[in-house]
């Protein structure tokens, strides 16, 4: 048995980054930025007022300074004139600043009277302008790669940037296997279950940015896996969930390994997950998940998450660690690597008081993976833990 570090090790041998295609900035958020992109103009273009007020020149600004006012400008609408000595012009936010002006006075500081206005006693030093360029030079690189957020998208839009570079989103096709499984909305018979740990792996998938593609499912029967098989053609990555196991009904390895497979290992040291299988099917990636639907989603967050991120550009890293303190106390770990589904609050992780990979509403109510490492020692309240937030 392999450890969870080697497993991902390998797992990275078997992904490489997608190639790009070119979206619509409407339809790049969350997509990964596969190149950079360059401001196409400079921002601020010209040097702009940040407040409304009257713009003057700074040498003549003192208490009490009266100035005539001989133009406007507002945002959108420059005034092309040239402000001279004792001269103001009335400026709101978003202007350019009037050649021949460098201060703003806000309007708060200023009273009017006709085309005249006196400055009060109080002027601030600050001159109330946004110098050009001040947010970003033409040629500023928007940096790739990059998981595409609401921020940088108001960025793109600002750099004129209405087309945008972004890896191509991984197709991932999933494949459950087993007789006793049916899809939710069926009926189930008295010993059938609804298949749970699929959709929430397309959805994991999906917050990832990834494009699953849920296949029916496959029976265990050879037949039936073969199908399945061929029906994931064309995917960038094919997971298949349960039969991984060395049962009479555990058929992924068997027919995978018929219809080509080279396998990259079999059996990682953790729990939950210990039957994940990994390798190559027809130059397609291939990982088996085990079926419990625990252990399929812990493995979707620790080996899934990071190869579709690798696919995506953004690198080959494990899922991000943070240490924590312990809440409550825990047990002696055993010989293989832990997820123990945890509560993270204010007050430190605590491990839920059951960790059978079959329950659902465990994981749904736990908010991180507490990791323990082999053998681990009993730990008590207080002691730093590894944490994954799931
Ligand atoms: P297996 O790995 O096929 O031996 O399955 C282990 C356990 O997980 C069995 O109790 C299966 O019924 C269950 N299981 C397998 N696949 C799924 C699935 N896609 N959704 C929910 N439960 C599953
Ligand atoms: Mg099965």
């Amino acid at each position: 048995m392999i450890t969870v570090s080697q497993a991902l090790e390998q797992l990275f041998t078997l992904v490489s980054p997608l190639p790009s295609q070119d979206v619509p900035l409407r339809l790049a958020n969350g997509r990964v930025l596969a190149r950079d992109v360059l401001a196409a103009r400079t921002q601020p273009p010209f040097a702009a007022s940040s407040m409304d007020g009257y713009a003057v020149k700074s040498a003549e600004v003192e208490a009490d300074a009266m100035f005539k006012v001989v133009g406007e400008a507002a945002a959108g609408h420059a005034w092309d004139g040239v402000v001279g000595a004792g001269q103001a012009v009335r400026i709101f936010t978003g202007a350019p600043l009037p050649q021949g002006a460098d201060f703003i006075v806000i309007q708060e500081d200023v009273t009017r009277r006709g085309d005249l206005i006196t400055l009060g006693r109080n002027i601030d030093t600050k001159d109330n302008i946004r110098a050009a360029g001040v947010d970003f030079m033409q040629g500023a690189p928007l940096s790739a790669p990059r998981k595409l957020t609401p921020a940088d998208i108001a960025l793109l839009a600002a750099m004129n940037a209405p087309v945008v570079p972004v890896t191509r989103k991984p197709v991932v096709a999933l494949i459950s296997t087993g007789d006793e499984l049916v899809m939710p909305g069926e009926h189930p018979k008295a010993d059938q279950i609804i298949v749970s740990n699929t959709f929430g792996l397309a959805a994991m998938l999906e917050d990832l940015g990834a494009q699953p593609r849920i296949l029916p499912i496959a029976q265990d029967s050879e037949a039936s896996l073969r199908a399945a098989f061929t029906l994931a053609k064309g995917a960038d990555l094919i997971i298949t969930i349960g039969g991984a196991s060395v049962g009479d009904h555990d058929l992924v390895g068997p027919v995978a390994a018929d219809m080509g497979m080279e396998q990259s290992f079999y059996k990682v040291a953790m729990r939950p997950g210990k039957p994940l299988m990994a390798g190559r099917l027809a130059g397609v990636p291939m990982i088996g998940l085990p079926g419990n639907p625990v252990s399929a989603m812990v493995c979707g967050t620790v080996f899934v998450t990071p190869m579709i991120r690798a696919m995506q550009g953004l690198g080959k890293t494990p899922a991000p660690r943070v240490q924590r303190a312990l809440s409550a106390a825990l047990p002696a770990n055993g010989p293989r690597e832990h997820y123990m589904r945890a509560t993270l609050t204010a007050e430190g992780a605590a491990g839920a008081q059951v960790q059978d990979s079959s329950l659902l509403s465990v994981l749904a109510t736990s908010n991180a993976l507490i990791v323990r490492p082999p053998n681990d020692p009993a730990q008590p309240v207080g002691a730093t833990v590894d944490i994954i937030h799931i």
